[in-house]
């Protein structure tokens, strides 16, 4: 069932292993973080693990396309024994969708930390094969491990080559495996104490809308929770607050990219692909208009094209700002491209210029507003009989009932890679 690819490492002398694995978990259970944190505490892992989402556009994730990358001291034939050992014993390989990727190098300079950061730099943004991951693998020496397809390559040695300019920080809580898919219980008010004693610096930890509580993910997998913030110190105060109403097996810090927009580059639109993660620049072309299921769209144009933006349904009150776009509206879009037919699925936008908007009103006659003489024919006066054409009409500005500034998706409707705004103000 395992492929196996070994391309020798030159050096050994460091006896440091870097580790990445991905693609472990189904829908029905399992979670490649859970892995690591099983590996965390049988290796003699060197600093945190780190859990890098990539692309959240492509069609092969699971839920969150998350990735994890560790690092380990210690015989590397036992380091590799363990892992592959906790990889095969753990990951739903029965399930024809998992296809687990493990990657391991025993040597990391700094051309090949290039390499490799590149490679993470186009999957966590754009859409990559296995082949161009196992030739990245065979430019950087690494072994790879595949298993089913072994798609999984792709986010391990992205994870792995990661280097993050801005990162945060998770304390992931997990659950006794007779606690599976069952409802997960925790003392609700203790999630409302962590938060308002936490955050900024923790975040997304609930809806302020809907009160939902977003740490605890629903889902058949060793997840009880995860808690999000800008430092270790600070989710391990926010866990300190936290009580939880069922057994808990053991818990885990992650250095990641998420609310970090590593994910997202400035584009042209006629430069956009299907899965790209994008920043664009343009003018509204369309007024914004509802359509079935409740989703909001609009077309946007920069001088290389046009493309269809869309707030879907499950990103509640933010379609109220989107609506009230007007054509001729200057604006900055943040987010990612679906399947084709191209249309950009907004994580947030940003109100550079407002057109000014007018409506054209019947003019005065007697004291009062004359009146519609029908479609097209001009006002009359019900006082005094007097008509006059339709280009009488009195030109009157409307307000805007719009801010210039940044607007984003609430944070139940909130992709992992998306950096909230009071992230960017800090
Ligand atoms: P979890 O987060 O719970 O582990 P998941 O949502 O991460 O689940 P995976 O099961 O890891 O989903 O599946 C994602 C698959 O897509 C992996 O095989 C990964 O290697 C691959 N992948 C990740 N990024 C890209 C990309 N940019 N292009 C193509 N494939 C990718």
């Amino acid at each position: 069932m395992c492929e196996r690819f070994i391309y020798e490492s030159p050096i050994f002398s460091k006896n440091k292993m870097f580790i990445g694995i991905d693609d472990t978990d189904s829908e029905k259970g399992m979670c490649t973080t859970y892995i690591a944190a099983l590996l965390y505490e049988k290796l003699g892992t060197t600093g945190y693990p780190r859990l890098i989402r990539l692309n959240p556009n492509i069609p092969y994730k699971t839920r969150g396309n998350g990735a994890i990358a560790l690092n380990a001291k210690g015989n590397p034939k036992k380091i590799k024994e363990s892992v592959l050992e906790t990889v095969k014993k753990y990951a739903h390989l029965q399930n024809k969708k998992t296809n687990p990727g493990v990657v391991f190098m025993e040597d990391l300079n700094q051309k090949n930390k290039k390499i490799l950061n590149d490679f993470y730099q186009k999957t966590v943004s754009e859409i990559v094969t296995i082949e161009e991951a196992e030739e990245i693998a065979k430019s950087v020496k690494a072994e790879i491990h595949k298993f089913n397809n072994g798609r999984g390559v792709i986010g391990a040695l992205a994870a792995m080559g990661a280097r993050l300019s801005d990162k945060t920080y998770e304390l992931i809580a997990y659950r006794t495996r007779k606690d599976y898919g069952k409802q997960k219980k925790i003392d609700r008010n203790s999630v409302f104490e962590m938060n308002e004693k936490t955050y900024p610096e923790t975040f997304d930890n609930i809806d302020p809308d809907t009160g939902q509580i977003l740490i605890t993910p629903h889902g058949y997998d060793p997840v009880f929770c995860g808690i999000r913030g800008n430092s270790v110190e600070i989710v391990k105060k926010a866990w300190r607050i936290l009580k939880p109403l069922e057994k808990i097996e053991r818990i885990q810090i992650f250095e990641t990219n998420q609310g970090t927009d590593a994910h997202l580059r400035k584009k042209k639109i006629s430069g956009l692909e299907p899965y790209d993660c994008a920043i664009l620049v343009g003018k509204v072309i369309s007024n914004p208009k509802s359509i079935e299921g409740g989703h909001v769209i609009f077309r946007l144009s920069d001088k290389s094209g046009e493309v269809d933006c869309a707030a879907y349904e499950p990103t509640g009150e933010f379609r109220d700002i989107i609506r009230k776009l007007r054509v001729g509206d200057h604006i900055e879009v943040y987010g990612g491209i679906g399947k084709y037919p191209t249309t950009l699925n907004l994580e947030k936008i940003q109100i550079l210029k407002l057109e000014r908007a007018y409506e054209r009103i019947p003019p005065e006659c007697c004291g009062r507003r004359m009146t519609s003489a029908g479609k097209g024919k001009g006002f009359k006066c019900k006082r005094c009989g007097k008509k006059l054409g339709e280009d009488a009409a009195v030109v009157k500005e409307i307000p805007r009932d719009l801010e210039f500034g940044f607007y984003e998706v609430p944070p139940r409707a909130r992709r992992h890679l998306s950096m909230p705004l009071i992230r960017t103000k800090k």
